[in-house]
């Protein structure tokens, strides 16, 4: 098996991301074998193929743990979602997966799709057919009739009706499980404050999921929903636009990790072209999420990256932008990338093997231009994006 040096100026190297100056990785096949300054590796390690990358900084590959592949950041969403057919909704996934690649996201997790698309791109990705991240998928969103996102979800009501709407999922080959805990922003005649799918549901799925080793995300921006959500024992909260003190006591208390997508509705806010009702309810969550994500953040919530990418004016390849919202609301820069990095690998359960810099994890490196801890817009100047392995130059 080939084995390449990468050499760059910078490298966050291990799961704390530690910068080491003049380092270098060392690859063989789609595994990192070393890891350290370049001065302290064997010269057997550079004497291979060696890809110098100057003065980039080379970081652990991107992970945006809530993305809708099969949707293009299109205005109008509702029409979008309600016309689109399979063969189409399959290609857009395939641009957005290699567009998410291009900025340096080298692992996604889909959070429903009209057709599930996400679970035969994942095959499609891991088999190398397409230049795409690694995909977990969720298969379709799980929403009460009429529920938030019903025209793309799978309608469930009771828990013998769960129980069948979380198996149906898993035998199509989902990773994970994505339930609607309350209203949302796209969805007409549905609102934002009121809790959706009901306790005993959200019991059901979770256990059901929980049997066959999979992890639920819950969509919940309702404080009531949050909390119906946690009692359930999900593992992720999505958006969590109405945190309080005991929401966020909640979620530390039994390890469920926020997933706050601050770049949802800032991509919405203040932008001609959407439906007044989606308007009306950006409005209505846009300062209450900020200040649920500032509360989690001062309360120690564990927090991770994921930007909704697909709806409304949220393209795949603005993954970065959400570092940037969070640092603005006061993360600090280190502490952002580790978010969308070894934080996010934790959240997906599967710490160590992705996310981080370190001998034994998988290659997935994103080069950027200048000093993230320093200026955390480097992160959007992507140079070179290493995929199991495989390298692409942007
Ligand atoms: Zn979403």
């Amino acid at each position: 098996m080939s084995v390449t040096a990468i050499l760059a100026r910078l490298v966050f190297g291990g799961p704390e991301l530690r910068p080491i100056r003049n380092g270098c990785v060392v690859v063989e096949g789609d595994r990192i074998v070393a890891v350290g300054p370049r001065s302290s590796l064997a010269k057997r390690a550079l004497d291979g193929n060696t890809i110098d990358l100057g003065d980039a900084a080379l970081l652990p590959g991107f992970i945006n743990l809530h993305v809708h592949l099969d949707f293009d950041g299109s205005p109008d969403f509702l029409n979008a979602a309600k016309l689109i057919d399979e063969q189409t909704s399959t290609l857009l996934a395939v641009d957005s997966a290699a567009r998410a690649l291009a900025a340096g996201v080298t692992t996604v997790r889909d959070l429903g799709n009209k057709y599930a698309v996400a679970i035969a791109l994942r095959e499609a990705s891991s088999k190398g057919w397409i230049r795409a991240p690694r995909i977990f998928a969720a298969g379709k969103a799980i929403c009460m009739t009429g529920g938030h996102g019903w025209f793309i979800g799978l309608e469930s009501d009771g828990p013998h009706d769960m129980r069948k709407a979380v198996r149906q999922n898993l035998k199509l080959g989902a990773d994970c499980i994505k339930v609607i805990a309350t209203g949302g922003v796209l969805s007409p005649g549905v609102e934002v404050g009121s809790a959706q799918l009901d306790e005993d549901e959200l019991v059901v799925a979770v256990r059901e999921a929980h049997k066959a080793g999979r992890r639920v995300a819950a969509h919940a921006i309702a404080n009531v929903g949050i909390k119906n959500a946690l009692r359930a024992g999900v593992d992720t909260i999505e958006h969590g636009c109405y945190l309080d003190d005991e929401a966020v006591d909640m979620m530390k208390k039994r390890g469920a990790w926020y997933v706050p997508t601050l770049r949802a509705p800032q991509a919405m806010y203040g932008l001609e072209g959407l439906a007044p009702y989606v308007v009306r309810k950006v409005n209505q969550v846009y300062d209450a999420h900020r200040e649920s994500f500032k509360l989690a953040l001062k309360k120690g919530a564990k927090i991770a990256t994921g930007t909704d990418a697909g709806t409304p004016f949220n393209a795949h390849g603005d993954y970065a932008i959400e570092m940037r919202l969070m640092t603005e609301l006061g993360m600090s820069a280190e502490r952002a990338l580790r978010a969308g990095t070894v934080d996010a690998a934790d959240a997906l359960g599967i710490k160590g093997e992705i996310g981080e810099i370190t001998a034994g994890a998988c290659a997935d490196l994103v080069a950027v231009d200048g000093d993230p801890l320093r200026d955390i817009g480097a992160t959007r100047r992507v140079r070179a994006v290493v995929a199991r392995g495989r390298m692409s130059t942007a």
